[in-house]
């Protein structure tokens, strides 16, 4: 049977909160059963857009993961609450809102920490993939139809559909390790959990444009060319020692456990 997915892409994501506030505007004030109860103003955050920043001044940047419930397949929240958690054919994971009245305990079986706690309904709640939209006709949830940059994409396949596209846009899972078989995808993840390492180059004062920055670490042997300002940037790395290289000289070794700016190489 066809699946619901989420794609989300990392890199088109600039934090605009569209889709934070579209999930507000969606279940804020609106109780929507069996599916969900309304969503408090404060506090919960379904579309939880998590921030990263990344190096040191001036060569940083920052990625935002926009993370909802994973609506995993191997649910770590189901195999705790059976009783009141549960995976629809289409593959929607929801918290049954009678059955879960007063369990606090619910919020603390998702590794994700999606599931969120409502004080004055007295249950637990996360996104629901805004299934009461989806089986009354719409074809995406709110937050996915709100994004501007579509970051978030939301896909409606048959498991093999979604297998190939998964090789096909080397898509990937948040936390893998939790071996949770999620149904939300993320490309771009490096952008957000690995390493980079940046710099610059300059001769006789002035940014040395094309020149050949070598890196090699344990897994890793990339080059690439310095840009008009003299700079270059290898991104998408694991931590561990590295050597750059200019025009084929070794001018630093590192070890990198954070993502690092090497600062201004004179050659
Ligand atoms: S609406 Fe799109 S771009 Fe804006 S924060 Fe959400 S995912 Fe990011
Ligand atoms: S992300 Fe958490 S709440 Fe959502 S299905 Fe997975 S374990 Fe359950
Ligand atoms: S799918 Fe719906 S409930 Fe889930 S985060 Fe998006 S807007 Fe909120």
């Amino acid at each position: 049977m066809k699946q619901r997915y989420l794609v989300i892409d990392v890199a088109l994501c600039h934090d605009c909160n569209n889709c934070f506030i579209a999930c507000k505007d969606e279940h804020v004030m609106n109780n929507w059963p069996p599916y969900t109860e309304a969503q408090p103003r404060h506090g919960h955050r379904w579309m939880n857009i998590q921030r990263k920043e990344r190096g040191q001044y001036p060569r940083i940047d920052v990625a935002y993961l926009p993370m909802p419930c994973q609506h995993c397949e191997n649910a770590p929240c189901i195999a705790a609450h059976p009783d009141c958690i549960s995976r629809r054919d289409d593959g929607i994971v929801l918290i049954d809102i009678e059955k879960a009245k007063g369990k606090k305990e619910l919020v603390d079986s998702c590794p994700f920490g999606a599931i969120y706690w409502n004080e004055d309904a007295g249950v637990a709640q996360k996104c629901t993939m805004c299934a009461h939209l989806l089986d009354n006709g719409w074809e995406i949830p709110r937050c996915a139809h709100s994004c501007p940059t579509g970051a978030i994409q939301f896909y409606t396949l048959e498991p093999s559909e979604m297998e190939k596209k998964v090789a096909d846009e080397k898509l990937e899972r948040y936390l893998p390790g939790y071996n949770a078989d999620a149904h939300v995808y993320y490309k771009n993840l490096f952008r957000y959990e690995k390493l980079f390492i940046a710099g610059g180059v300059i001769r006789d004062n002035e940014c040395l444009e094309d020149a050949e920055v070598t890196l090699t670490g344990e897994e890793v042997k990339a080059s690439q060319k310095t840009n008009y300002f003299g700079d270059f940037k290898f991104d998408n790395l694991e931590p561990g020692e590295y050597s750059i290289a200019v025009n084929g000289d070794e001018v630093k070794r590192v070890y990198l456990d954070t993502s690092l700016n090497v600062g201004t190489i004179s050659v």
